[in-house]
């Protein structure tokens, strides 16, 4: 809890409390009034002041107002009447202010989790210090400092290139799915990512004015992205609460006027004028206006508590809906760390191919990158390497002593015109040539994370109608994956953008209603994530790209999650629809029931607060997902 929570917390046990003692006291009159005044003000002085301050602005039909004309306007008639029934007044006030602190509460400890999970990834900017690079905290970097960029890595700060050119991946900031070219002269930001060359950046602003700091705060602001259900409250308060306020007045001065002019009989003055209040009591739409974000920052609390950070509830919405799954494979549905299971060349011998693949491989932040360089398992000295190059979905090239290495898939040699030789072993099949001859092929393989084929299966059971895999590896490998887990459908041999026009493709062929959420590590897949309906990134291991790009990130890349997170926003939902039904059906029951005079102060109590508890208290149930 914070500071501002604590405060409230302690302004909702006092004013309890000295309402409890209260109600024990024997004294009336104005004493009685002025007493009960006590607690009315602790609890409500702030929802008073705001109310005042709308009707100020002249925007002032919103909750506060209505909670401020229904607690004033209650205690107006126990004042009137004269029967020291103040109680109620103050119990709207307290439970709307329980349900206000429960909700930031709710709200604090989801952010604060997403926060944490973008603490732990490594941020720093390498300065170069007597021909050395150092890392260093991005923070203590000033304005008009030097960083160098590698390829692989993320631009900590933004900045101008002094030197080098590069293409870089901006679709974590843009969603944009075409990478930019940059060269020296041109300002870059911060958050995206230097994809193939080196480079040399002037900042231009500190990191806390970065956009990639700017892009933190608006994750951290989950809370601001409203589904369309919160939406939807939003619009019905605005509309509801002036037409109920109208509606009071009518019905406090119409029908006395009617009975006075028309019928020449009584007008009733007191009679109508406390049905009117009676309506206002009732018609507070907090119950709604509590319940319906209450429950989605219980299902973002729960989920998070479950190792699934939501970034919005309008995503919770959106999961809830999902018909198709596609999946990414290395990294997503295997583990990404692959095993040399041979080694075939010319003439070369074998430590030497990998001591080539290694050192080309090694600015490197893909998978293969840094299998191969583990099974090189010495130390790499880096500055045996320059001009290194990356092509995404296809490998790397490097000067390697001097020489010329490529390692790389099939495209890779395809591309450069190399022959190569193919491999009789199933397995992902790193070709590696020096100085533009072929020298051999390295064969690694990854294995399955162990719960993606029951990850798989459990989608289905969560309604999930469709699971596709897209993958740039080669097809056998793909083939035998898919065929493992019981996927629908693979498309293999994809470069990213590729992988971005079959999620479009399956994204037009699909019904509006329907969903589609693409999972992946961000490496070679971080446009795709932004583009599909919903992306989920996996966050132990996944880019910094994939965790911005992303719309749900798995705090520990374990793709049983997926399900699970679906589950989760469907209760959520539910419970959303059920607080929706039952609090708009009573409020109109017991709307209609206060306008005949049926309803007396305590059908009033029921509906306001009653419904209020019951909807928040129904909405909490979304933090238990645990059986789900
Ligand atoms: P996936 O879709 O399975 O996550 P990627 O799109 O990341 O795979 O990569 C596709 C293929 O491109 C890899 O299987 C590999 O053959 C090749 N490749 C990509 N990056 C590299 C690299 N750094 N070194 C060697 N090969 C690479
Ligand atoms: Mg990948």
């Amino acid at each position: 809890m914070n500071k501002k929570q604590k405060k409230m917390l302690i302004r909702i046990l006092i004013s309890a409390a000295l309402l409890i003692a209260l109600s024990f006291a024997p004294v009336t009159g104005i004493a009685r009034f002025v007493l009960y005044l006590v607690p009315y003000l602790i609890i409500g002085y702030d929802i008073l002041l705001k109310a005042f301050k709308g009707i100020k602005n002249r925007q002032m039909f919103d909750e506060n107002f209505l909670m401020a004309v229904a607690t004033v306007g209650a205690i107006a008639i126990a004042l009137y009447e004269q029967s020291g029934d103040y109680t109620e007044a103050i119990a709207v006030m307290l439970f709307y202010q329980i349900g206000e602190l429960f909700q930031s509460y709710a709200v604090g400890k989801s952010r604060r989790n997403i926060s944490e999970l973008m603490d732990i990834r490594p941020d720093y900017a390498n300065v170069e210090q007597d021909g050395k690079l150092e890392k260093v905290d991005p923070d203590e970097v000033e304005i008009g400092s030097v960083i160098v960029v590698q390829p692989g890595e993320k631009v900590p700060i933004d900045g101008v290139i002094l030197e080098g050119s590069s293409t870089l991946n901006t679709s974590a900031l843009t969603g944009e799915s075409i990478p930019r070219e940059a060269a020296a002269g041109d300002e870059i930001i911060s958050g995206c990512i230097n994809m193939t060359g080196l480079l040399k950046v002037k900042t231009t602003k500190e990191f806390g004015e970065s956009t990639v700091s700017r892009i933190l705060d608006l994750v951290e602001n989950a809370s601001s992205r409203k589904s369309r259900s919160e939406e939807f409250i939003s619009r019905f308060a605005r509309i509801y609460t002036p037409a109920v306020c109208y509606a009071a007045l009518a019905l406090a001065f119409l029908p006395p006027l009617v009975r006075m002019i028309g019928m020449g009989l009584a007008a009733d003055w007191d009679i109508w004028i406390y049905r009117a209040l009676t309506f206002l009591v009732i018609s507070c739409p907090c119950a709604l206006v509590i319940s319906i974000p209450l429950s989605f920052f219980a299902g973002i609390g729960g989920a998070s508590n479950a190792g699934v950070l939501v970034k919005g509830s309008n995503y919770l919405e959106t999961l809830s809906q999902t018909k198709i799954v596609v999946f990414d494979k290395t990294g997503t549905l295997t583990r990404g760390v692959f095993e040399v299971n041979g080694i075939h060349h010319n003439e070369m011998e074998d430590e030497k191919l990998i001591e080539y693949a290694a050192l080309a491989e090694s600015a490197s932040s893909h998978p293969i990158s840094r299998s191969i360089q583990k099974a090189y398992g010495k130390e790499i000295d880096r500055s045996r390497v320059t001009d290194i190059r990356e092509i995404s979905g296809n490998g790397v090239l490097a000067k390697v002593d001097g020489h010329e290495v490529a390692a790389g898939n099939d495209k890779l040699m395809e591309r450069l015109g190399i022959e190569y030789i193919g491999c009789h072993l199933v397995g992902t099949i790193i070709h590696v040539a020096v100085d533009g001859t072929y020298a051999g092929h390295i064969v690694i393989s990854d294995v399955l994370k162990p719960h993606s084929k029951e990850a798989v299966r459990e989608l289905k059971t969560a309604g999930v109608q469709k699971t596709v895999m897209l993958t740039g590896d080669i097809r056998r490998v793909a083939e035998q994956v898919a065929g493992e887990l019981g996927l629908d459908a693979v498309y293999s041999e994809l470069l990213p953008a590729d992988k971005v026009e079959k999620v479009e493709a399956l994204l037009a062929s699909k019904p509006e209603k329907e969903k589609l959420a693409f999972v992946g590590d961000g490496i070679n897949d971080a446009p795709v994530l932004g583009r599909a309906d919903i992306g989920i990134a996996m966050g132990a291991m996944g880019s910094d790209a994939a965790i911005e790009a992303a719309d749900v990130v798995l705090m520990d890349d374990d793709p049983m999650k997926i399900s699970k997170a679906i589950k989760i926003s469907r209760k959520c939902l539910r419970i959303v629809y059920q607080n929706i039904v039952f609090a708009i059906g009573v409020k109109l029951i017991c709307l209609l029931l206060g306008a005949l005079g049926i309803a007396n102060m305590w059908l009033a109590i029921f509906a306001d607060v009653g419904v209020m508890i019951i909807a928040v208290l129904n909405a909490i149930r979304a933090l238990f997902v645990k059986n789900l």
